[in-house]
Formats: C-alpha cells, structure tokens, sequence
C-alpha cells in the first residue's frame, strides 16, 4: 500500500499554495507596515527550554509535544509555540541592549501530540507577533489591531475579541486561595490532570477541555475581580487603546489561555463559523517569562495565529483571495526547428519578468492549444516552419480572441508592448 502522509498532517497542494502565499504576503507587508521585524527560530530546541517556557502544568508539556532524544542523547523537541523559541534567540543574541521594545514576527510551522480533528492538527502553521520590553497596555492593544486589522484586510465578518486579566503573581496568589476553596467541595469529580494542577497552578483548571471539568468551574470566582490596582489600571489602559480604535470586545473570565507564562492581558479572537476550533488567534502578556528563561526581567506581550484556522475561516464565508492563476505567455510550437526557437523565446520572456512556457510532452498542436487553455495563458502563439521562414508570428490574446501581428525577433518588444 502507498505511504500517507502521517496522521495530523496536511499536504498544501499547487491548487492552495497561492491562498497560503497570499496571507503570508499580507502578513509580512502589514508587520512592515507597524514595524515589526521576522525573525526565524529552529524547529527543534531543548526540551528544556520548551518546559520552563510554557510550564509544567500545561497541556502543551504534559500531553502534546513530540520529544525524542537524538543519536547523541539530548533531548530534543519540535517547537510547540513561537514564543520561548523568540525569547530565547532574544536572550541568546542579547537583542535587548538595542532600543526597545524589539517587534518580532514570525511564520512557523509548529507540532503538538493532538487528537486531529477539524482546525486540529499535528502539525500546523502559526503566524506570532511579539512586543518584547515594553509594558504599557498601548502594546497589547497594537497586538490585538495587527489581528484585527489583518482579518478586516482579509475581509473576514463575524469575529468576537474577548479579552481578560488574569494579573500578576500578587493578585494570583489572593485568587488561588479563592478558587482552590470553591473547588474543593468537587474536587473528586475533576479529571486526573487537574487534580494535579489543583495544588500546583489551579488557575489552569479553568482552562480544562473535559466537560465535567468545565461544568465544574462554571461559576467559580473570576480572577478579574482580585485584581491588585496595577492591574487593574493595566486592563483599564488596554480597554482605552482598543476603545479609541474603536473596537468592540467582550470582557470573558473564562479565559486563562494556555500557557503557563502569562500575566495581565490574555485574549482570544473567535470566529463562530468553523466550529467547535473557534480560535482563530490567541495572545496575551508573559512578563514572567524571560526570568524563566534566565534572561533580563523584560515584560512582554503576544500572539500566535493558526494560519489554517484562518483559511478554514475564509472558506467558510466564501471569501475568495485574488491569487494569480495566470501565465502570461504559451508558444506552442511544430517541429524540432520551432522547439528550439520556443524554448530560447520563453527564456528570453522570463529574463523580462513575462511569465511564459511551452510544451515538454510532445503534444500535436490540438494538444499544445488545450494545454494553453488549461493553464490559463493570457496569450498564446503558434510557431511552425512556416512562422520561421516568414519571421512572421500572430500573437493571440486568449480572452477576446483578437491576434496581433509581430516580427519573429522582434517578438519580445512586441510582447512587451501588448502586455
Ligand atoms: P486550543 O485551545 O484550541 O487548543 P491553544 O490555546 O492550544 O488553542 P495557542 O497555543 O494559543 O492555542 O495557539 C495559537 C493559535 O494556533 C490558536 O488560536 C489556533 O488558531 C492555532 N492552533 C493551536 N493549536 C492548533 C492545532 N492543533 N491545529 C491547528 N491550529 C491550532
Ligand atoms: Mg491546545
């Protein structure tokens, strides 16, 4: 039996390549456009540093990542997230000692153990913002307007911010007492996981995906209000900024995300037509995170995108991106004379950026011309013994099927001059 692709995975065929280019070019012009510069993280890291960045008692550590060792016995693991990569080629580069905040995009492939299922997978693509050094609420709410403003280029409707607090270890501290109180008295109904996570970092049971967990934490107490006046006035800024881009968004305390490492803002962008994997974009701010990592104390604040989450969304409303499903210029050509001279003619095309081809599979010149139509050429030539001793050729523009007339070797000008 032929080999498949392993589970969780996805082939992006020729016929979706150009949608995957196209967000990707968005992307990258709209980070150009707020002043953010990629940067690009191996694959693989240290196990190490995978555990200490996002924490212990996440779902991403304790269940989903592929950690292997290698043949010399490190341990190794393919990269889960973007963020601890950045932060740590941050720390490593010492990128801090240049003005901050330093903006940093990427687009990465990333792998978590899931169960696949829509908008689930085993290997899927993020597209992450970072703005790190900075901790005013203004750069978390240009974080979320890079998003959105993304989703409004891109024309996607019906998308839902929600945003939260979940503040810094002093309000935490205050909030754990609380919530472990209501959640003792059920404490035997939450699933092994968080039954563990209950002493270590019950916040993250809010976070649970079993419905018995969820049922249980459903009127638990809300971090929001325990939130020390730092805090608080952190939230109060975000909500500002986003107000006077005018914004609307949903305050939603169940939100937790899920990482270890997050302080203050945490958000979530929904879109509802994709089903139960809504999440098209989730961030928020870590300024725990590069002590973890045992680099300088500096804040900072995020988001990854699932890239197929996005496409999903696209699809799902009909939009359809204007990718570039066009060749230019097709020459079929009749007999070996005629063959050489095509093939020297569409080299020369592409030197003038023309996009051009011609036949590789000995078609009769019926096949040559439905070959033409097939790729969608906008013009087409005929090249024969006959063209050749005339240095004369007709060049046919495919759409309104009007020819024009042009010199054989002055055949490239005369391209250039319809085109
Ligand atoms: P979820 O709650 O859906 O598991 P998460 O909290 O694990 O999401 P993040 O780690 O914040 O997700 O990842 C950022 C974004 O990447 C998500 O909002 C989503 O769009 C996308 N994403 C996450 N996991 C997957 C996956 N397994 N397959 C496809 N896209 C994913
Ligand atoms: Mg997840």
């Amino acid at each position: 039996m032929a080999i498949k692709a392993p589970r969780g995975t996805k082939d992006v065929l020729p016929s979706e390549s150009g949608s995957w280019q196209y967000v990707e070019k968005l992307m990258r012009d709209m980070c150009e456009l707020y002043n953010i510069k990629e940067i690009r993280t191996p694959t693989f890291e240290h196990t190490e540093l995978v555990q200490r960045g996002i924490g212990e008692t996440t779902d991403i550590v304790q269940k989903e990542m592929y950690t292997f060792l290698d043949r010399s016995g490190r341990s190794i693991t393919l990269k889960p997230e973007g963020t601890s990569p950045a932060v740590r080629a941050f720390i490593e580069h010492n990128l801090y000692n240049e003005p901050l905040p330093g903006k940093l995009f990427y687009i990465t492939p990333v792998f978590r153990y899931e169960k696949p299922q829509a908008g689930r997978l085993r290997e899927h693509h993020q597209f992450g913002i970072e703005i790190f050094g900075s901790k005013e609420p203004s750069a978390d709410a240009e974080v979320i307007s890079l998003a959105m403003d993304l989703y409004r280029r891109l024309k996607v409707k019906n998308l839902e911010i929600n945003i939260n607090s979940i503040g810094c270890s002093k309000c935490r501290a205050e909030y754990n007492k609380a919530l472990k109180e209501y959640l003792k008295a059920n404490m035997d109904e939450l699933c092994e996981t968080c039954k563990d996570r209950f002493d270590r970092n019950p916040l993250r049971i809010l976070d649970c995906k079993m419905d018995k967990c969820k049922e249980i934490v459903k009127d638990a107490p809300v971090i929001i209000d325990y939130l020390c006046e730092e805090c608080s006035d952190h939230f109060e800024g975000l909500k500002k900024h986003l107000d006077v881009l005018g914004y609307k968004y949903n305050i939603n305390p169940m939100i937790v995300r899920g990482l270890d490492y997050y302080t203050k803002t945490v958000f979530e962008i929904i879109s509802n037509d994709i089903g139960a994997q809504g999440t098209v974009c989730g961030g928020g701010r870590y300024d725990g995170l590069f002590e973890e990592c045992d680099g300088p104390p500096l804040p900072a604040v995020g988001f990854g995108m699932g890239i197929e989450r996005l496409l999903l969304t696209l699809q799902s409303q009909n939009i359809e991106l204007p990718v570039k499903n066009k060749i230019d210029v097709f020459i079929a050509a009749l007999g070996k004379d005629a063959e050489i001279k095509a093939f020297n003619i569409i080299n020369d095309l592409r030197k003038n950026n023309i996009s051009a081809d011609k036949d590789h599979m000995q078609r009769s010149l019926k096949g040559q011309m439905k070959y033409s139509d097939k790729i969608n050429a906008r013009y087409t030539i005929i090249l024969g013994d006959d063209e050749l001793d005339k240095n004369k050729v007709n060049i046919k523009n495919m759409e309104t099927g009007e020819q024009t007339e042009a010199e054989l070797d002055k055949i490239i000008d005369a391209i250039k001059s319809i085109i």
